[in-house]
């Protein structure tokens, strides 16, 4: 049975669960989040192994909740999207991501662009161009050195739209790529429409990738993909065997815990150094 504290929540009712306590939680505290200034990024490495360079960063969220610790991504960006709450995250995220690549390029040298993760419902409000301007105008970060990450499911809304805002953004000279490529509802007939540089091969094929039949759907897509100039990066890259059977079916970039788990902003100068010498 669950412990109850003393009267302490009282506007729960018995039959809730932990998990949907802690998610009234975390929506009751996400707006204090932003003003507190409670949420930082960590960045992982893509890697070219093709080129033995570096290919750039994903920013990813945390959340330093003051009593409930690092509050991961998947809780909490579902919550800010259904409340809304999401457009203002986002606004911290490209800023924050744009200041801090803007650093790492003027002070370390490392000339790669940062990624940022793009939630569906950006699109729907129409909001986003704006966002990444500002974002771009306020760190003077050069365009060409910020993408963003959409998901296929955001092509559940109004394709044309979606591509008339891509198209705003992509003159900016921001690059775009297709998240978590593979899975769900799947855009494969809408990849020659879509203006992207990039897709993301999914964990799941990563994964699995000593099935056959994993490897057919790797290098269909890779086929597809490079068919229209698309770039085409391996996700949760963990192990080297991984790298030789990506490697083989013509994937080149990698990202995973292989090469780094996402890092704090301060460590990046150092992961870098090291993988140069
Ligand atoms: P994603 O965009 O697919 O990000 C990749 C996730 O896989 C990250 O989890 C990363 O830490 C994890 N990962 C990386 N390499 C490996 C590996 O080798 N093995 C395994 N098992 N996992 C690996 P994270 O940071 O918890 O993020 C989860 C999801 O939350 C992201 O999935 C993305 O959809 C979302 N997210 C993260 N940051 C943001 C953000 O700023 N805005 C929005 N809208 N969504 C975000
Ligand atoms: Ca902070
Ligand atoms: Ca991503
Ligand atoms: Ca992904």
């Amino acid at each position: 049975a669950k412990r109850k504290g003393k009267n302490q929540y009282c506007v729960y009712t018995e039959e809730m669960g932990v998990k949907e306590v802690r998610r009234m939680e975390l929506e009751k505290d996400l707006p204090r989040a932003l003003e507190d200034d409670q949420f930082h990024l960590e960045y992982q490495p893509k890697w070219n192994v093709k080129t033995n360079s570096l290919y750039g960063f994903e920013a990813l969220i945390r959340w330093d909740h003051p009593r409930l610790g690092v509050v991961p991504p998947i809780e909490f960006i579902p919550v800010a999207e259904e409340n809304g709450i999401i457009v203002s995250v986002t606004k911290w995220t490209l800023e924050t991501a744009c200041k801090q690549c803007y650093e790492w390029s003027t002070h370390q040298g490392l000339n790669q662009p940062v990624a940022v993760n793009v939630s569906p419902s950006l699109f729907q409000t129409g909001t986003l161009y704006e966002l990444i301007k500002h974002a771009l105008d306020q760190s003077t970060l050069d365009p060409d050195k910020l993408e963003i990450e959409i998901t296929e499911s955001m092509m559940l809304h109004d394709v044309e739209d979606i591509i008339r805002q891509l198209n705003r953004i992509r003159q900016l000279g921001v690059k775009v790529s297709m998240d978590d490529f593979g899975t769900g509802y799947s855009s494969i007939g809408l990849l020659d429409t879509l203006p992207i540089n990039a897709v993301k091969l999914d964990r799941i094929f990563t994964q699995d990738i000593e099935k056959p039949s994993k490897q057919a759907i790797i290098q269909a897509i890779i086929v597809l993909a490079e068919s229209l100039d698309l770039d085409v990066v391996a996700e949760g890259v963990e192990l080297e065997k991984d790298i030789d059977y990506l490697m083989k079916l013509g994937c080149f970039v990698m990202q995973g815990y292989y090469y780094s788990k996402p890092m704090k902003f301060e460590h990046i100068d150092e992961w870098a150094s090291q993988r140069e010498a």
